[in-house]
């Protein structure tokens, strides 16, 4: 028997894998990491760094050659760089669970398949088929932070469809929804599974801004989010960690609004608020281990930290200091753009009620 580390390999070196990469080295694995950037934000922290393009087969290829096991940290990697991985390679998620989810409508007709609701949708790929009532239009591929996306009110708003119908594209009616919720859910290849808090999310411009956890919401709300991120996951067959995103209705409905097949940023309040992070998990469901306990130690808020912070300079990071139960996450990005993620802090404890409400008044200040 031979106690040599193995290595787990990650498909895309953004901050997501960058966590990963560091729960999978506090249980012994070796890690490498994969991405277009030699400064990504994981390349910075595993064993074996790799650069290569998202469409560059050889170079997936050699961090499958170089893996025990090899998982992603992006859902949008084309499906045939993901199958010649898995040809040489266990990769969790499989490929056809990214196919499914990396095409909106494909994604859409998975939920109405599987009988999970959602709100209206359609195909949509010319300008003149716009109707005359308000609809949220969406590029099929390749969409993140609210990006190629747009909400049409009608024909007098051609033009700006005009500019995300350059690709195709979906429909959906707009939700007047009560709140954003998302459950993160864990699933192993023996079909155990786990599920934390459910995590309620505000967003700002199409990019998640905080999340509080748990989410004020009637436990029977909680349970039914529960049951259609496990039905997801099963249809699925996922593996590994996955959010499903959620609009509350004021009647108490839910609908599902999009399913990541990965760790997700609004689990990222998981660090340090609850018994095993969801980076942790995520590594304990593809390599193969017992998933850990997901309970909470408290409630706790996460706030995104964005590149416009850094317009005038350094943030006062100062500001910060003496927070009770706050912790800061900084992702080791160079350049600052505005809306880009560039951390987030944490604040776990009886406080975190007040800093969710306190948030925009901490970014002022950090702003100076
Ligand atoms: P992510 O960064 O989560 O991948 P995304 O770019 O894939 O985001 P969506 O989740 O589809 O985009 O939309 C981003 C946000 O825009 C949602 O969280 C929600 O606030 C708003 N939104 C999207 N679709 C609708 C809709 N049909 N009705 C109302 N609001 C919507
Ligand atoms: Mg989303």
């Amino acid at each position: 028997m031979t106690g040599k580390p193995r290595t787990l390999g990650l498909l895309g070196g953004g901050q997501l894998g960058r966590f990963i990469a560091l729960a999978a080295r506090d249980l012994g694995w070796k890690t490498a990491a994969l991405d277009s950037s030699p400064s990504a934000p994981a390349l910075q922290v595993v064993d074996t760094p790799l650069v290569g393009t998202v469409d560059d087969v050889s170079a997936a290829r050699r961090l499958a050659a170089l893996s025990d096991v090899v998982t992603l940290e992006w859902e949008l990697i084309p499906v045939r760089i993901l199958e010649a991985v898995a040809e040489l390679r266990p990769l969790f998620p499989a490929p056809p669970v990214l196919a499914v989810i990396q095409d909106r409508l494909s994604q859409k007709r998975f939920l109405t398949k599987n009988g999970l609701p959602q709100t209206a949708y359609g195909e949509i790929n010319d300008p003149k088929d716009i109707p005359c009532h308000p609809i949220i239009i969406k590029q099929r591929r390749h969409g993140y932070d609210g990006k190629g996306q747009a909400r049409i009110d009608g024909p007098a708003d051609r033009a700006k469809a005009a500019e995300i119908l350059r690709q195709p594209c979906i429909w959906e009616s707009p939700v007047a929804f009560q709140k954003e919720i998302s459950v993160l859910f864990a699933r192993t290849h023996d079909g155990e599974t786990a599920v934390y808090p459910i995590a309620e999310n505000l967003h700002r411009g199409g990019i998640l801004h905080a999340t509080r956890a748990p989410a004020e919401i009637p436990p029977g709300t909680a349970r039914k989010a529960v049951e259609l991120a496990r039905a997801a996951a099963e249809a699925l067959g996922h593996v590994g960690v996955m959010a499903v995103e959620m609009f509350l209705l004021p009647d108490g409905a839910l609908l599902v609004n999009e399913i990541a097949p990965r760790v997700h940023n609004s689990g990222h309040y998981t660090l340090g608020a609850c018994a095993t992070s969801q980076f942790e998990q995520h590594v304990r469901a593809v390599c193969g281990l017992p998933l850990g306990p997901t309970d909470a130690k408290g409630p706790a808020v996460m706030v995104n930290l964005l590149g416009d912070l850094w317009a005038k300079g350094e943030p006062r990071w100062n500001t910060l200091d003496g927070v009770p139960g706050l912790t800061l996450h900084l992702y080791g990005k160079a350049e600052a753009r505005a809306g880009r993620k560039m951390g987030h802090y944490t604040v776990a404890g009886p406080t975190a009620a007040e800093e969710w409400r306190r948030a925009d008044e901490r970014l002022s200040a950090l702003r100076g």
